[in-house]
Order: structure tokens, then C-alpha cells, then sequence
């Protein structure tokens, strides 16, 4: 079992990094046989629990579910108590790199970005999230250390450096910045590989293939405007044949685009031209989902972070923020109406620490809407479907999100059953009471 908090790993990656590699990569992959006994199983997909089942997982897979399954030789044997067996959950629009005020974000350095990143991870996994899909940031080598065992954490789908135009929903030069035809400095986000700006079809081209160039399973680019940062929301971001340029690029490397979006104009430009999901979407109308839902294009969208109050927003900011709150609840009766179902579950916190603990509210915010199986389907088997869509460049090929046999043990035992109270996981610390990632133990009070 491997229990490590965060903080307590950064000074032990600090001062022992290279005695501990071995030791970490050792726990990390050298694992014997788990069997639980006893389970509800919620497999991902069905309404109904499977009771009193027993699930067998062998390296970082489950090779056996059944009723009762006798232990292999030196399995350890975990009585589940009727608690509920979940898959892993999985973030389809979260941050990892930014959880700090946004003039940290712009003016400290890398490292110390990387230490919070560090952090960011431990609170996903501590809440029951094995799984993000990061949007936008320089993950890769957040990613390397967890898939190397250095950092506790959940798997990474990397975007890279979230790209857009100039002026655009990555650009966060100020006015102090001289322009630049005339030399002028990056910011250090662009500096740093969390931001990338592109104009023209050979930046586009360039821009997005760096981003494969360093490990991408996704792009992820912004092609309208957006709330908290200067572009004004109603504007669209890239020409047709810029956002035609980046598509191709990632087609060409065997994966998908997915884009910011919160109007129509942004949401049809992106769709018409390749792209093959959409961030937010709020302000969408019932046309531009029918054809999303025709194409099978993702939407996701993120509910919890337009209910709570984001501070620091200008006048400006807050009527966008309303604009697009108001939107989102258009939007979720035209979902439920045309029967939308490629709908993707994450939380889109970011430069907030203080709410980002509070993440699994999101699962009780879209109560308002789905139901509780619907929005845990939407969690693990759906958003595992959304995590394929990487093709070639999926860095976890095997089956995710789903209690199958084959499947990744990605695992969680909840105290209680959250298809009936779903609020139960927003005290994580309390009712998620095990916690498995690729077969390794990373929490476990199951007396
Ligand atoms: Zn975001």
C-alpha cells in the first residue's frame, strides 16, 4: 500500500530523488493479487447495483468477477461489507498546472508550479478521481513522474499548451507588453509551455504539432471567447482554415481537437472544421446540437464552477459569467429534450485551490438535471469513451471507467450507495473509504 501525502513527497523528491526511484517504481508496479469480497458493484454503466459480489484484480487488471471467486495463493482478501465497488472516476476538463491566485500563475516559477501540480494531483486522487484529462498546460512531465511512481496521482490525458490566436483566450499579455511585430516579450505562461499563440496556418500547424512533439493525447485550443480572461465572449477565435490547419495536424498523429467554446458562432466554426468535442457550450442552441449529437461530438460542459462566485472578476467579467450561467441552463433542457448523449463530466477549476478540494460537489450541482446513475455514468464509462477518442495517442489503451473483467483496476469502495445519495461524495475523505489506481492501493480505512 502506498500512502503518501503530497507535501511529504515533494521534500522526499527533493532531497532523495535518486535513492528513491527504485523503491517507488518498485511499489508501484509489484503488485499481488486484491480480492474483494462482499461488494455493490456499480459497473459504470447499469442503474442497479450488483450485490454481494466479488471482484478479483491481478497486476493493474480485473480478471474475475463473480458471486464468490476462492483467492489466489497470497491474494489479500478485503471484505467490502456490501459497500459500494465503483470504478475510478475520470475529470474530462480539469487544470493541474494553476491551481494558485492567477498573479502566482503569471509570476513565480516553473518549479514552483510543478509543486502545486504535485498537490493538484493528490487532492484529484484523495476524491476519487483516477483519471483527468488535463486542459491546458504543460503536464508531460507531471505525468511522467506519476506514471514513474514519484507522485501519487491519477492518469493523465495531456493537452499541452492550450493554443488560440492572438487576443485570443490564451494571450495573457498585458498593455505593458509591447506588441509583437515590434520584438515584444511572451508571457511566461507561453513561456513556460501552458499557453501557446498561433496565427496563420503554418503558427497553427507548428503550435499544434509541438504539443504532439512532447506526448499530447489531445489538442486542446480555444476558438471563441471567453469569461475571466480579456477576449470579449462574443467573438470568434481562428479562421476556418486555422482551425482546419490544427485538426489535420491531429488527425495526422492519429487524435482529436477539442475546443473552448461558449457561443454558437465559436461551437459551428469548430465543427464545421474538424473539431470533435466542445468545452462549455452554454450558450448553444438546439440546431448546433443536433448536429453535434448527428457527427457524434462531445460536449463537455462543467456545472458547479458557474454556481459558485468567482472572485477577482471585473464588471465586465461578471456579466459574461451571468450570460453564460443563464445559458447553461438552456442548454441542459435542449440535452434532455433531443436526448443528447455524448455529455462528458468535469469540473474546469482553476487558479482556486480553496474550491478545487471541493470538487465532488460538481456530481450533486447536476442533480438539477441528470440522475444520480446518469451523472455517474457520465463520470467513469462515458468519459472513458471521451479518453478513446485519443486513438493512437491514447496513453492508456485498456478499458477504463467500467468494472468489467479486462478492465484497468481503477477502483473505488464507497461508504454507502451513491446512486441513491449522491451528496455522500462530496465528504470524500470520509465515504470513499478505498481507493485504487492500475491495481495499487493509495487509501484504505476498510476495517
Ligand atoms: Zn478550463
Amino acid at each position: 500500500m502506498i500512502k503518501l501525502r503530497p507535501f511529504k513527497l515533494l521534500s522526499a523528491i527533493a532531497i532523495l530523488m535518486i535513492t528513491c526511484s527504485m523503491l517507488f517504481a518498485q511499489q508501484a508496479t509489484n503488485n499481488s493479487a486484491v480480492l474483494f469480497t462482499n461488494a455493490n458493484v456499480f459497473d459504470g454503466q447499469s442503474e442497479k447495483l450488483a450485490e454481494g459480489m466479488s471482484v478479483l484484480v491481478e497486476g493493474n487488471k480485473i480478471t474475475k468477477i463473480a458471486k464468490s471467486i476462492t483467492p489466489p495463493e497470497g491474494a489479500t482478501v478485503i471484505d467490502a461489507k456490501r459497500k459500494t465497488l465503483t470504478p475510478g472516476f475520470i475529470g474530462a476538463h480539469e487544470h493541474l498546472i494553476g491551481q494558485m491566485p492567477f498573479q502566482d500563475a503569471m509570476f513565480m516559477d516553473t518549479r514552483y508550479m510543478g509543486y502545486v501540480g504535485a498537490w493538484t494531483v493528490g487532492v484529484y486522487l484523495k476524491n476519487g478521481f483516477t483519471t483527468v484529462r488535463d486542459m491546458g498546460g504543460n503536464t508531460f512531465s507531471l505525468k511522467m513522474a506519476i506514471d514513474r511512481g514519484y507522485i501519487d496521482g491519477p492518469r493523465i490525458y495531456s493537452s499541452g499548451a492550450l493554443i488560440t490566436q492572438t487576443g485570443g483566450h490564451a494571450d495573457h499579455r498585458t498593455m505593458g507588453n509591447s506588441p509583437q511585430l515590434a520584438g515584444g516579450q511572451w508571457d511566461n505562461l507561453v513561456l513556460w509551455g501552458d499557453c501557446a499563440i498561433a496565427d496563420g496556418v503554418p503558427e497553427v500547424l507548428k503550435a499544434t504539432r509541438e504539443q504532439m512533439r512532447m506526448g499530447a493525447s489531445q489538442i486542446k485550443i480555444a476558438n471563441a471567447g471567453g469569461i475571466a480572461e480579456g477576449d470579449p465572449l462574443d467573438i470568434v477565435e481562428w479562421t476556418a482554415e486555422e482551425v482546419q490547419a490544427c485538426t489535420q495536424a491531429a488527425t495526422d498523429w492519429g487524435t482529436y481537437v477539442t475546443s473552448h467554446t461558449y457561443t454558437k458562432e465559436g461551437v459551428d466554426r469548430a465543427i464545421k472544421n474538424g473539431v470533435k468535442c466542445i468545452e462549455h457550450g452554454n450558450l448553444l442552441d438546439e440546431e448546433t446540437l443536433l448536429y453535434m449529437k448527428e457527427h457524434d461530438i462531445w460536449l463537455s460542459p462543467q456545472v458547479m464552477v458557474f454556481k459558485n462566485e468567482i472572485k477577482g472578476l471585473n464588471e465586465e467579467q461578471k456579466k459574461k459569467h451571468d450570460e453564460v450561467t443563464e445559458g447553461q441552463e438552456k442548454l441542459f433542457d435542449i440535452v434532455k429534450k433531443i436526448g443528447y448523449k455524448k455529455l462528458a463530466f468535469g469540473t474546469d477549476i482553476v487558479t482556486d485551490p480553496k474550491t478545487l478540494v471541493r470538487m465532488n460537489e460538481e456530481f450533486v450541482w447536476r442533480t438539477n438535471w441528470f440522475t444520480p446513475a446518469e451523472i455517474l455514468r457520465q463520470a467513469t464509462s462515458g468519459n472513458a469513451e471521451l479518453m478513446a477518442l485519443s486513438g493512437k495517442r491514447n496513453p492508456y489503451p485498456g478499458k477504463l471507467g467500467v468494472i468489467d473483467e479486462g478492465a484497468y483496476a481503477d477502483i473505488l469502495l464507497i461508504d454507502g450507495n451513491p446512486l441513491k445519495d449522491i451528496k455522500i461524495l462530496t465528504d470524500a475523505e470520509k465515504n470513499i473509504v478505498l481507493i485504487m489506481k492500475d491495481g495499487v492501493i493509495y487509501k484504505n480505512t476498510v476495517k
